[in-house]
């Protein structure tokens, strides 16, 4: 199956050398600011979801809590 698209032109992670593991898993986001959807991908440490809009590089940080959310988009606003 090829359902999941791998975004491997974007900017690359520095020091990510395993990549043979698993897909990093990541959260669609809405930027309300500017109007745009994107992608913020987990850290490291899998404690957040963070990324930048891509227009204006505003920051977005999504803690993930002890049982999650099962959501998986979300808006910035
Ligand atoms: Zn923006």
């Amino acid at each position: 199956m090829k359902g999941e698209n791998l975004d491997l032109s974007s900017d690359g992670l520095p020091g990510d050398g395993d990549s043979t593991s698993a897909p990093r898993r990541f959260l669609g986001i809405q930027f309300d600011c500017c109007g745009v959807y994107t992608r913020v991908y987990v850290n490291r440490q899998e404690t957040a979801y963070e990324g930048n809009c891509p227009r204006c590089g505003r920051v977005v940080r999504l803690s993930i809590g002890p049982g999650g959310t099962s959501s998986r988009f979300f808006n910035v606003s």
